[in-house]
């Protein structure tokens, strides 16, 4: 596939809704590590480099975009992937089940046929520990994306919330929200030492939820929700578009107070359960949202 054949949409979304399509076909790339650094002692971005990158079909104002990455088998090494060919899906690259996770594309440089992702850094799955022992060289293989998205650039407020994994897609948003918008963002991470610098060319307003000493609402709310519920929101809902991801159990509600509550049409959200605690692998197409 070649960008220009870049599923149905390119260019500005102004059509005040988000638009999606299927791309016709997932590829898949292989890739190696070409350097990484840390953002903060829970976040480490890594850059990704390869000739497969050339085509890669990158859009801007897409933050739900996402890469399948597949993971070296931790014991064995063994890097098995699962490709679309003419034929069908195969399993390649050794005798184990293939070992994938979901990543936003937090950056994409087409001139050095670079994509960058941010990872959260912890020791409870395959992924979170691939990334504390990453090396230059080490190579993975990526599919996808197997959707295109562009958000919607004629409101003028966007709403971006969500905890550390959804951090990547909320700083997109930050930072390619149109000039001239407003973008309130509400960030949930451990403590003040895994706070970025993130901006934008629209008026940005960044408010940083510490899950360490932030208030909770009563009834077991998160520290996300309860900032949200703090949050006032324009009179005018029609101005407003939210897009919010996270833990699963903790979005759900944040879903139900933004239909139910605030009012606001399904249309102008993008909500998803980005993982789940106690879950591998969650998928999030099982995020089990309500669909009203
Ligand atoms: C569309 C989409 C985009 C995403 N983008 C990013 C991204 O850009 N950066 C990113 O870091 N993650 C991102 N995620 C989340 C990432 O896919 C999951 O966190 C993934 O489960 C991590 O894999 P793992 O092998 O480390 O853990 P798993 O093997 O999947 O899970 C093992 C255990 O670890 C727990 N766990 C999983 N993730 C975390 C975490 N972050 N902190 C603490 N415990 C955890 C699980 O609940 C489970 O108990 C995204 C998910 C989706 C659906």
């Amino acid at each position: 596939m070649t960008a220009r054949e870049f599923g149905a949409f390119t260019g500005r979304n102004l059509t005040g809704k988000l638009q999606f399509s299927w791309m016709a076909k997932i590829d898949s790339r292989d890739v190696t590590v070409v350097r990484f650094e840390d953002l903060t002692p829970r976040y480490r971005r890594v850059v990704l480099g390869g000739e497969s990158l050339a085509d890669f079909p990158w859009a801007d104002f897409s933050a739900p975009d996402h890469v399948k990455v597949f993971f070296p088998h931790p014991e064995s090494g063994e890097l098995v992937s699962s490709r679309e060919t003419e034929d069908g899906w195969v399993v390649l690259g050794g005798s184990t089940d293939p070992i994938h996770r979901d990543y936003t594309v937090r950056a994409f440089d087409p001139d050095r046929h670079e994509l960058t992702l941010d990872f959260v850094v912890h020791d409870h799955g395959i992924a979170g520990r691939w990334v504390r022992n990453v090396q230059v060289g080490d190579p993975l293989v990526l599919n996808g994306p197997s959707a295109n998205w562009l958000l919607p650039e004629n409101f003028s407020h966007y709403l971006a919330l969500g905890d550390e994994p959804a951090l990547p897609a909320v700083a997109r948003i930050i930072e390619e929200a149109p000039a001239g918008s407003r973008v309130t963002a509400l960030i949930e991470v451990e403590d003040a030492q895994d706070e970025q610098e993130l901006t934008g060319k629209a008026d940005v307003d960044v408010r940083w939820i510490h899950r360490s000493t932030a208030p909770v609402g009563e009834g077991d709310l998160s520290p996300l929700e309860t900032a949200l519920r703090a949050l006032e929101l324009p009179a005018d809902k029609s101005t407003l578009f939210v897009f919010a991801a996270g833990e699963t159990n903790n979005i759900k509600p944040i879903r139900r107070y933004l239909r139910r509550e605030a009012g606001l049409p399904k249309e102008q959200l993008i909500v998803d359960g980005y993982w789940k605690r106690g879950v591998v692998n969650f998928d999030h197409h099982d995020n089990e949202l309500d669909e009203d």
